[in-house]
């Protein structure tokens, strides 16, 4: 029994050093070695007793040995084979974690969640994502639908800002939409540089995203409404109506794009940015082109 955290700058050194490990700079490998900064992810993840939790790359364990002692059952996905023998050293205290040596991207998460979770209990997903990826890792989670209940991850700050921006910000984008339809997105950490070996270029952020049981909007075409939101962002700086435009040449004529935006009740002269997710919501069950037009 190790009665010292791995997520310590000391362990950590002793454990690389030990099994020779040097970073993978392309896999994202930066591993934090604050407990505190761990104790306090679990928390806002509302992880308790009874709890499951999913993590992606566990690393060396400093999340997972915490998880671990937190949570009732962990399984973790890490994609590095050399870390296998670390973490059944680091974890053989803990008879609860399950490692499967594969990338989360290609995982079917939903057949292990069947395996290793019991009917109806609550899983969180939590964890310190490999940044290279972070978008694609959380669009599959959500978008499959799995039966989860949070989400919470350390990300880039700049990217969990974007997820969890508000109308008529900087930050707001197709991707702040694209994660609020699926989640009630909140940033509840701002974390240093100075917490993780190696430290990263860029700052990061702790991103709890709450699972909604439906989306906070009826859309008739969930593929129609993500492609008209994209493409309402796609120039920034122009009107609504110019990236409408642009978007459904030879479908809709500027004539037709504003009568419909007319009826409502959306001034074609706004851009992108200031619209809401029910306006968009809205503007695609409007415009949706997989009914008839004239309907
Ligand atoms: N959880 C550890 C910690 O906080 O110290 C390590 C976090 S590190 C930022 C990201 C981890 O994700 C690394 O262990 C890396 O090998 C792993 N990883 C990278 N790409 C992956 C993928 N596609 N699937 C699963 N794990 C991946």
């Amino acid at each position: 029994m190790n009665n010292r955290a791995v997520a310590t700058p000391t362990r950590t050194r002793e454990i690389l050093k030990k099994y020779g490990f040097s970073f993978k700079k392309s896999l994202g490998q930066n591993f934090l070695v604050d407990v505190n900064i761990l104790k306090n992810i679990i928390e806002h993840a509302g992880i308790d007793e009874k709890a499951g939790a999913i993590e992606i790359g566990p690393g060396i364990g400093a999340l997972t040995e915490q998880l671990a002692i937190h949570a009732k059952d962990v399984v973790a996905f890490e994609i590095d084979q050399r870390l296998l023998p670390i973490l059944d050293d680091t974890l053989q205290d803990y008879d609860n974690v399950s490692i499967i040596n594969e990338d989360i991207l290609k995982a079917d998460v939903q057949n292990v969640m069947e395996e290793k979770f019991e009917p109806g209990q609550p899983v969180h997903v939590v964890a310190n994502l490999p940044y290279y990826i972070t978008t694609p890792i959380l669009m599959k989670l959500l978008m499959d639908r799995l039966p989860i209940s949070s989400l919470t991850v350390m990300i880039q700050k700049e990217v969990a800002d974007r997820m969890a921006a508000v109308p008529n910000t900087k930050s707001y984008g197709s991707l702040s939409i694209a994660v609020q339809y699926y989640t009630e997105a909140k940033v509840v950490m701002n974390v240093p540089k100075t917490v993780f070996q190696p430290q990263p270029n860029v700052d990061s952020a702790v991103l709890h995203l709450n699972m909604r049981s439906e989306p906070p909007v009826d859309v008739n075409n969930e593929d129609f409404f993500f492609d008209l939101v994209k493409a309402s962002f796609g120039q920034r700086r122009k009107t609504l109506m110019n990236n409408l435009a642009r978007h459904f040449k030879g479908i809709y004529d500027k004539e037709e794009l504003n009568k419909r935006l007319d009826e409502i009740g959306i001034d074609s002269r706004r851009r992108g940015e200031s619209l809401s997710m029910e306006e968009f919501a809205l503007l695609a069950n409007r415009l949706d082109t997989t009914e008839s037009p004239d309907a």
